[in-house]
């Protein structure tokens, strides 16, 4: 354990623990929260910022969203004001990406305005130079990616035999991205004498064993985050022809009065060129992924929280770690293969207490993802439309792989079209013509009835039937 002096303990037990000065913060702190517009603290600020100021090991188990940031760099700021300079990096915080890096940093000098401690942030992918003299003038915190930071030991840059705290970021993360061996050299390489923090989304068995080699006695916060988040977030799903996505994209943006909007994409490839079409078409939107450079990801990533690019069209990858408020819709133009990314996407909007809405698109040779996705959540998602492809396609062939049905989808999905395990191509293929199939396909039972939306259609038409509040 640190050396470090312990804070005041938390407020007693007959002190309720809804303010940030109940948790034992001190006033610059509490100051810097308020002046950030926080009224109370989130789950995880309440049950870890009391142990961590008590010199307690943690094992938060909570992702982006949660308020897990000021959680630790909360009472970290608070136990280093209260203790001498030592002229070396006293608290060294580890994340996987260079965006998670640089937000962290953001937000240590936020929540650190009245304290007056040193920080800096290193990560790779831009020149070395400027990090190199942030480092050299003597941080007491260090934010750092586990490369660019290993990077700067070797080359005797960066020392840590002076940390007292450790902080590990999404742990999982850095497992996930193959970071976890450079995670062990860190580790071996900071003092054993010292506090340490972890946080992690899931615990996989490595990360587990991550932390009983790391961290000593620790106090676990357990916060179901991606359900939490989620619940604040309306969700539907329109079943849409691959090539009438991008145009019912537009109209949503524009129909909707969508904010600042995410969309996401599976390939970088695609996101480019949604972002380029986009942009064409009248809409301010940049493409954010790991082929771009880190200048122009930040510059999108300015923009975007500026207000001035009103969309950003990502890949998962680029979009971890993405900390923006008051992100109103997140669109998932194409549906991941994975079901659990879903919730991370959807997981940008709705955060810290604001709702926001989660519109995916689904083409025929989707069905499958989608299936999987609402096994993953334990509902359905409920369908505002059906968008068939135009009449480019040829009539007969067009109506022949129809079958003459124009449902919304529900039973379709989940029906035996699909038995052969093949997927149905019907809306691909549906020629457009009035809308005229009701009850060709019978909603789920629980599900809202569909509206099949046509090219052309007004999507405003349909919002007044849309259902909301689907939550998982
Ligand atoms: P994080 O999980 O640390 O990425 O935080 C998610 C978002 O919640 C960030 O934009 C924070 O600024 C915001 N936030 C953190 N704590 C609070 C709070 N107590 N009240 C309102 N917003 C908060």
């Amino acid at each position: 354990m640190t050396q470090l002096q312990s804070a005041p303990a938390s407020a007693g037990a007959t002190i309720s623990h809804d303010t940030f000065a109940a948790l034992g913060l001190t006033h610059e702190l509490v100051r810097a929260v308020a002046q950030e517009g926080y009224v109370r603290p989130t789950p995880i600020q309440e049950r870890a910022i009391a142990p961590v100021l008590d010199g307690r090991d943690l094992l938060g188990c909570a992702q982006t969203g949660t308020g897990k940031t000021a959680a630790f760099v909360l009472p970290v700021l608070q136990r280093l004001a209260r203790s001498p300079h030592t002229g070396k990096v006293r608290a060294l915080v580890v994340a996987p990406t260079r965006e998670l890096a640089a937000q962290i940093d953001e937000r240590v000098t936020a929540y650190g305005r009245h304290v007056g401690l040193r920080h800096a942030v290193i990560y790779g992918g831009v020149g070395q130079r400027a990090q190199e003299e942030a480092v050299r003038r003597r941080p007491d915190i260090l934010v750092a990616t586990p490369g660019r930071l290993l990077d700067l030991m070797e080359q005797g840059i960066v020392r840590l035999d002076g940390v007292q705290i450790l902080v590990l970021d999404e742990a999982d993360r850095m497992l996930d991205m193959g970071f976890i061996h450079d995670v062990r050299r860190i580790v071996a390489a900071v003092p054993k004498e010292r506090q340490t923090l972890l946080f992690s989304a899931t615990i996989p068995a490595e990360i587990a064993r991550l932390v009983s080699s790391v961290l000593c006695d620790p106090v676990r916060v357990d916060i179901a985050p991606e359900v939490t988040t989620a619940e604040r977030v309306d969700q539907c799903v329109y079943f849409v022809a691959k090539t009438e996505k991008r145009h019912l994209l537009e109209r949503l943006i524009r129909e909707e009065g969508a904010g600042r909007s995410i969309v996401f994409t599976r390939t970088k490839h695609g996101a480019n060129r949604l972002a380029e079409q986009l942009s064409r078409g009248g809409i301010r939107a940049e493409a954010i992924h790991g082929n771009k450079s880190q200048g122009a990801r930040e510059r999108a990533l300015e923009g975007f929280r500026a207000g001035s690019l009103p969309v950003l069209v990502a890949t998962d990858l680029a979009a971890r770690g993405i900390d923006v408020d008051g992100v109103s819709h997140v669109f998932n133009f194409d549906l991941p293969n994975v079901p659990e990314s879903y919730v991370h996407r959807i997981g940008r909007t709705g955060r810290a207490g604001a709702s926001g809405r989660a519109i995916a698109f689904c083409d025929a040779e989707e069905r499958p993802l989608l299936r999987d996705i609402e096994r993953f959540v334990k509902k359905p998602i409920p369908v505002a439309g059906t968008v068939a492809a135009r009449p480019t396609e040829p009539a007969e062939g067009a109506r022949a792989a129809d079958g003459g049905g124009r449902g919304n989808g529900s039973a379709e999905r989940h029906g035996d079209g699909r038995a052969n395990g093949q997927p149905d191509r019907a809306q691909a293929a549906r020629p457009t013509g009035p809308s005229t199939t009701p009850g060709a396909a019978a909603p789920r039972p629980g599900t809202p009835p569909a509206t099949p939306v046509m090219p052309g259609d007004s999507i405003r038409r349909h919002r007044s039937r849309r259902y909301r509040g689907a939550r998982i």
